[in-house]
């Protein structure tokens, strides 16, 4: 298996590109718009093609490439089932699983950071995307989010996984790149030994500035990052 981690230096996000070594498919995690050019020429180095491109979630803080990446490599598109996206090519179910080209993704709904938040697990790690960050989780705070949703998401269903399931989120703000389950469980200040109502008061008096980018992001995300009728450049 092919994977890299990449990050956006202005919103700390992270983007995954996973791919299989025999058949050369691959697959993108929440990819940033203004990174498009860096996923393609590895697309092209490694001599891989995007079959699909993936957000966990509407993205509050950066502009989607699923449009730009969908407009250009004629990839497929894809968000969980109750994402406002309409622009999506396909919108996958809790449990359902993604096969592409013997890589397995199963879909997990893991509302809270939004209502409309998916992971994405396979064999040994799992994409949490805001749902879980390392020694942090997301914020709950708009978009529908709901930190008792957030606390179910993790105690209830990603905290179910193995232990030593891989951790890899889509953002983080200090450098840590991977995390286990087992290390959150026992290390992650926000969740490890809290009650629901612990945590609940913990999100609630977060007093997070909004995301620089917000009204703008989430305006663009719902059409995937793009514009429909205007010329795409990649930028
Ligand atoms: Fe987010």
């Amino acid at each position: 298996m092919i994977f890299r981690q990449l990050i956006d230096h202005t919103s700390y996000t992270y983007s995954y590109l996973i791919a299989s070594d025999k058949g050369r498919e691959a697959l993108i995690i929440d990819p940033v718009k203004e990174n498009i050019d860096q996923y393609i020429n590895l697309i092209n180095e490694l001599n891989l093609r995007l079959v699909v491109a993936i957000d966990t979630h509407m993205h509050a803080d950066h502009i989607t490439a699923l449009g730009s990446l969908q407009g250009q490599l004629n990839c497929a598109t894809m968000m969980g089932e109750y994402t406002t996206a309409e622009c999506v090519t396909a919108r996958v179910r809790e449990d359902e699983i993604i096969t592409i080209d013997g890589i397995k993704l199963r879909a997990l709904y893991t509302p809270g950071h939004t209502d409309e938040h998916f992971s994405f697990a396979m064999n040994d790690r799992v994409f949490t995307g805001d749902c879980l960050l390392i020694r942090g989780t997301g914020r709950t705070d708009f978009q529908n989010g709901d930190p008792y949703k957030s606390y179910d998401s993790i105690v209830n269903k990603l905290f179910k996984l193995p232990d030593d399931m891989l951790v890899y989120p889509a953002h983080d703000y200090k450098g840590w790149t991977v995390s286990t389950i087992g290390e959150e469980k026992k290390y992650n200040p926000r969740i490890a030994g809290k009650t629901v109502a612990e945590y609940v008061e913990i999100m609630n008096q977060l007093n997070l500035p909004f995301p620089h980018l917000m009204d703008v992001a989430i305006g663009a995300n719902a059409k995937c990052g793009f514009e429909k009728g205007t010329v795409e450049h990649g930028l």
